[in-house]
């Protein structure tokens, strides 16, 4: 393993890089700060542990941290402070630059063995984690290139199928008997239910794969223009819907943020039993994120299906009692991760639900994808 020592005193970098080299390890040295820091950031050569003497001129052992926590991306790096304080401050002040361990000067070798060890042991599980990460970002990667063509390309076939039934009803719908019509008219509508089954894999597979512009979007006329798509449905179940006054403007896509309310909306008017439904929409700020809520007074869930309810065609209701497909709230966290947010819901049943989401402040996280 690679580790880079920075130490200004040279009696003390000798005894170290002697130690260290006894022990096997690749050793590069720097007798200053800033030396290691341009050896650090050259990227010629990753150092997985970095030990750094805490007063150096030019650049000190907490600057030296700091900068490479701030640089050092996916790749963990170990970082031992060497230093002669031990005030219960300096050990705050330390840990709160990035350091991961401190050694006393004049360092004793079995400590140092010691200490060494365990951050060889932490590099290593770092490592083996970022490894089966990648190993995980991919595999999602090729299941959602997966679930993308297949859902593209069954498109074509589906349409044949729901041509030729239709056109069976048509020229030949006179010959058939009853059940034929009946299996015919079945056939039609499972294709129709299949498409759009289809048309929602395809667009939860789109999410981050076609890139839709982050842009300055006003939440208040996102709102509008939901309720106005929506007209047909508050008038028929006679709903009341609250806006409140003073919605921030965010940076965001405005066609998602558009789908992620009028999903919401939509399914707080729909599951309502009896009565009106009262949508409620609320927004509370906090330091780094909008929490948008959208509440309602609807037949509630149940708390062992809330998680559920955010998989993939996961739904609580046959189709006759409710229409939908269930993959609404599934394309709807998609987007909300996407996008550096979270969503959940808390829920009553036979009271209501209050489904919320986060969107981070603009400059907290880019937003397009
Ligand atoms: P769909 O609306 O097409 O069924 P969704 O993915 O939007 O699909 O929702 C999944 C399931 O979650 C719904 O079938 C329903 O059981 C439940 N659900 C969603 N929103 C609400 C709500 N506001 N109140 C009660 N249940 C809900």
């Amino acid at each position: 393993m690679r580790i880079l020592i920075a130490e200004d005193a040279i009696v003390s970098r000798r005894l170290l890089q002697q130690c260290l080299q006894q022990w096997g390890y690749d050793v590069v040295v720097a007798s200053n700060g800033a030396e290691a820091w341009q050896l650090f950031s050259a990227g010629d050569a990753h150092f997985p542990i970095v030990i750094s003497d805490w007063m150096m001129p030019e650049m000190d052992g907490l600057d030296l941290i700091r900068r490479i926590r701030a640089s050092s991306g996916s790749n963990y790096v170990y970082t031992i402070l060497l230093t002669a304080k031990s005030e219960r401050e300096d050990v705050v002040a330390g840990m709160e630059a990035g350091a991961d361990d401190f050694l006393r000067k004049p360092f004793d070798r079995e400590e140092l063995r010691v200490r060494l060890r365990a951050g060889e042991r932490i590099v290593q599980l770092e490592q083996t984690l970022a490894a089966q990460n990648r190993e995980l970002r991919q595999r999602v990667e090729e299941v959602e290139t997966f679930a993308y063509t297949a859902s593209h390309d069954l498109q074509t076939p589906l349409r044949t199928f729901g041509s030729y039934a239709q056109l069976l009803l048509a020229d030949y719908g006179k010959v058939l008997d009853e059940e034929g019509r009946e299996l015919c008219e079945e056939i039609l509508e499972d294709a129709l239910h299949m498409k759009t089954l289809l048309d929602s894999l395809l667009e939860y597979s789109r999410i981050g794969r076609e890139p839709t512009p982050a842009v300055e979007v006003d939440v208040k006329t996102v709102l509008d223009w939901v309720l106005h798509d929506l007209r047909p449905e508050i008038a028929e179940t006679g709903a009341t819907v609250q806006v409140p006054e003073g919605l921030p403007r965010v940076v965001y896509p405005e066609g998602r943020l558009t789908q992620i309310f009028g999903n919401l909306m939509s399914n707080a008017l729909k599951f309502n039993e009896a009565g009106k439904p009262v949508v409620k929409v609320c927004c509370d700020e906090a330091a780094q994120v909008y929490r948008f809520t959208v509440q309602d007074n609807g037949i509630g869930i149940a708390p062992e299906h809330a998680d559920r309810i955010f998989n993939i065609f996961e739904r609580l209701h046959t189709r006759d009692t409710y229409p939908g497909t269930g993959a609404g709230l599934t394309i709807v966290k998609k987007i909300v991760e996407f996008h550096g947010g979270e969503i959940g819901v808390t829920s009553t049943p036979g009271e209501g639900s209050a489904f919320w989401f986060t969107v981070p402040k603009a400059g907290e996280r880019p937003c397009s994808d």
